[in-house]
Parts: structure tokens; sequence; C-alpha cells
């Protein structure tokens, strides 16, 4: 379950406010737009893919403390999968015109010697 930032008071995952300490959980009073939150003396801009990408225009940027669109770049920049890695073709499947040729032969072969 995850805790309040500021008060570590355990909460719902859609918890709008803390029902500790009153911090604003979720941007709007929406359940389902998170509110990321900076941690210490740290600004979010400082890690967020958007400001490395020069895309964001949010005023706030680069000293956001809170943001909705904040995306971390190290979950951002990790390395795409090849596609060998997403679907391996079986070995049944790449040799299938081998096998069904075998298949042809053996089938020829045995009514040959009935
Ligand atoms: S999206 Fe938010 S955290 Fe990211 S650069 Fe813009 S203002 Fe900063
Ligand atoms: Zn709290």
């Amino acid at each position: 379950m995850p805790t309040c930032p500021q008060c570590q008071y355990s909460i719902s995952p859609t918890a709008v406010t803390c029902p500790n300490c009153g911090l604003e959980l979720k941007a709007h009073g929406h359940p389902g737009i998170d509110l990321h939150r900076s941690q210490g003396n740290t600004y979010l801009c400082d890690s967020c893919s958007y400001h490395q990408d020069d895309s964001c225009t949010f005023p706030q940027r680069p000293l956001a403390n809170t943001c909705t669109l904040y995306q971390n770049v190290q979950t951002v920049q990790q390395r795409p999968m090849t596609a060998a890695e997403i679907y391996t073709i079986p070995w049944w499947r790449k040799y299938s015109g081998w096998l069904a040729l075998a298949a042809v032969l053996l089938v020829s072969i045995v009514l040959v010697m009935i």
C-alpha cells in the first residue's frame, strides 16, 4: 500500500488527498491523474525526459516541484527489445519447408514399397 510522501501515512492508491495531513496526491481532484512530487530540494525537471529533449512548454519548467506529466528519463531510456527478443520462431516453423518435403518423400517411398 502506498504511503503519503509528507507524513508516511498509509493511503489508498486512488486517494485524492492524504486523509492524515491533507497533502494533494492527485491533480485536479481526479483519482486518475497522478501528481508527481519532487523529493527534498530537487526539481522534477532535472530528471524529466521532456526537459532533456526540450519539448516541455509548461511555465513551471525548469523548477517544477509538482507536475502531472513528469516522466523519469531513466525509465524512458531503457533499451528497446529486438525483434528476436520479442518473438522467437520455433525450430519446426523455421524448417517447415524441409519438413514438408521430407514428409512427401517418406510417403512416396512407403507408397512405392507397397
Ligand atoms: S513535464 Fe513537468 S517535470 Fe517535465 S520538464 Fe515539464 S514541467 Fe518539468
Ligand atoms: Zn500525509
